[in-house]
């Protein structure tokens, strides 16, 4: 029988702590009451939209919706009005779900609202023991619904154009989720500290849903710092997801804070994803803890594709292996697939860490649709039905996936030669002189598009001269990669995942 929490509505693990969220928590039976009541009032409705805060209150709204198989649709709270508006029309929810005292924006005032009452802990407790019985009884009959069900309809982070609502199949969570635990030995027993929105694949779906699936424990920190996160690896947590500008933030706290060595040395698993991890920030915090970071690879319409496996070897730049269940493939830009994987996991083709191409997937980790956008659903799969991610990589003689960049943005076509902008990025990122780092192409009347670098000084009173980072780009990698232009810049345009927005790139 297909079910999304069986830990949540089987009362297995009713006593132990499921959410926390500064010094709120829940317990599996409080959890379980407080969505299974929430679930209760939602039976019938069409989609509901969530003010995905980071709170407890999102964590229940998102569990009752799933519980009673209505289509979530999480709302990113720092969202312009023009934006939300957009979301809004597009996925055209009946009603949305917000902590009591949020003040929700001009948009949302057309809809019903319901407040989500996460309620204190005692209170809860009440509510699950008056729940007829046993712990997760409160919670509905439409717990197990088709597994082709919509359970989510996540917006793409923007990146590269305007947010597409990926329709996520309940199917799909499932399938993520337990590829997952196959890759990292994730259990029940683990607790999982992070600080990521919960609008996204990551901080929701892996963040929030995966543990629950488990039965296991999240403690999220309302807001990213270091000192939070070796807190709580000191005190029980076992596992850290990050993205990569968290990554670097630890990286730099590292120097001065011998505590924070210590409590990521005994992580079980530090985790990242969403956009590459710098190889100069991997190498830093595994000479200060011995701990290499894991890194796996994802996106809103197929959810997890690869990871570095917990037993396997960690390698900067990588993102492993495809995972249980996923067909993955690289294509060259006439439809050639030039490398692939056996059904028994084995890579096969050019695996030679240098032949460039597509990654195409298929599995039952992906999406169903872009909601009302037919043409983009189309265009985004090939004709014999695999996805097409748009994300450029090489497969490395071990079998490891090497991801160079994004077609769109990251790949630059400079005299006859195809450059990718990630291994420049990384090259000028260890320069002392550079804080961080952007490469694109940008028009050239002789090249057909030139190397272009946008630079954070780490000193802004004395930067490194362009010339010099020219150089340092030319010696360690060839000369044509060298950046004709560089400009210097206070800070990168990047959106809430901390993905640099290559097209608000200052252009002259
Ligand atoms: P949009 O599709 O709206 O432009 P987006 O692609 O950033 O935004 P997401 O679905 O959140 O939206 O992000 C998926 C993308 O993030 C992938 O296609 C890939 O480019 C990048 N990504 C995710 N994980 C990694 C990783 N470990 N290494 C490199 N890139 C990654
Ligand atoms: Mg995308």
């Amino acid at each position: 029988m297909f079910s999304l929490f069986p830990a949540l509505v089987g009362g297995s693990v009713a006593d132990r702590s499921a959410l926390r969220f500064g010094d709120r928590s829940l317990t599996y039976a409080e959890l379980a009451a407080r969505a299974g009541a929430l679930a209760a009032r939602l039976d019938g409705a069409g989609r509901v939209a969530v003010w995905a805060t980071p709170t407890l209150e999102t964590a229940v709204g998102v569990v009752a919706a799933l519980l009673a198989g209505v289509p979530a649709v999480p709302l990113n709270p720092k969202s312009g009005e023009a934006e939300l508006g957009h979301i809004l029309g597009d996925s055209a929810p009946s009603l949305v779900l917000a902590a009591r005292g949020d003040r929700l924006p001009a948009p949302l005032g057309a809809l019903d609202r319901v407040d989500v009452d996460a309620g204190t802990a005692a209170e809860a407790e009440e509510a699950a023991s008056g729940a007829a019985g046993t712990p997760g009884s409160a919670a509905p009959a439409g717990t197990v619904v088709d597994p082709a069900a919509p359970a989510l309809v996540v917006y793409t982070s923007g990146t590269t154009g305007p947010p597409k609502g990926a329709v996520v199949p309940r199917r799909a969570i499932a399938a993520t989720l337990d590829a997952l635990a196959d890759a990292w030995q994730w259990t029940g027993d683990d607790v999982l500290v992070h600080a990521l929105p919960l609008f996204h694949v990551h901080g929701l779906i892996l963040g929030v849903l995966g543990p629950l699936r488990r039965g296991g424990s999240v403690r999220h920190l309302g807001r990213f710092s270091a000192e939070g996160v070796a807190r709580e690896l000191d005190s029980g947590a076992t596992v850290l997801f990050g993205v990569p500008t968290m990554y670097h933030r630890l990286a730099e706290a590292l120097g001065e804070d011998p505590a924070l060595a210590k409590a990521l040395a005994g992580a079980r698993l530090l985790v990242s994803g969403s956009a590459a991890l710098p190889p100069h920030d991997h190498e830093r915090i595994r000479a200060a803890t011995g701990r290499g970071v894991v890194e796996r690879y994802g996106m809103t319409e197929t959810l997890m594709n690869t990871s570095v496996r917990a037993d396997g070897e960690v390698r900067p730049g990588t993102v492993g292996v495809p995972l249980p269940g996923v067909g993955l493939r690289l294509v060259e830009e006439d439809g050639t697939a030039i490398a692939w994987y056996e059904a028994d996991g084995a890579p096969a083709g050019a695996h030679d860490g240098e032949s460039v191409g597509e990654i195409q997937v298929r599995g039952p980790n992906l999406f169903t649709e872009y909601l009302n956008r037919p043409d983009a659903t189309a265009a985004a799969h090939t004709a014999d039905g695999w996805f097409r991610t748009g994300d450029m990589a090489v497969v490395d003689p071990d079998g490891s996936v090497r991801i160079v960049g994004r077609k769109s943005t990251d790949l630059i076509k400079s005299g006859g030669y195809k450059i990718g902008a990630g291994e420049i990025e990384n090259a000028l990122l260890e320069h002392p002189g550079v804080r961080e780092a952007a490469v694109a192409g940008e028009p050239d009347a002789d090249l057909g598009e030139r190397v272009a670098a946008w630079i954070v000084p780490s000193d802004p009173q004395e930067p490194p001269s362009a010339e010099e980072l020219a150089d340092h780009v030319a010696r360690r990698l060839a000369p044509h990669k060298r950046p004709r232009t560089v400009r210097f810049v206070e800070d990168l345009p990047r959106n809430d995942m901390g993905k640099v927005l290559k097209r608000e790139l200052p252009r002259d």
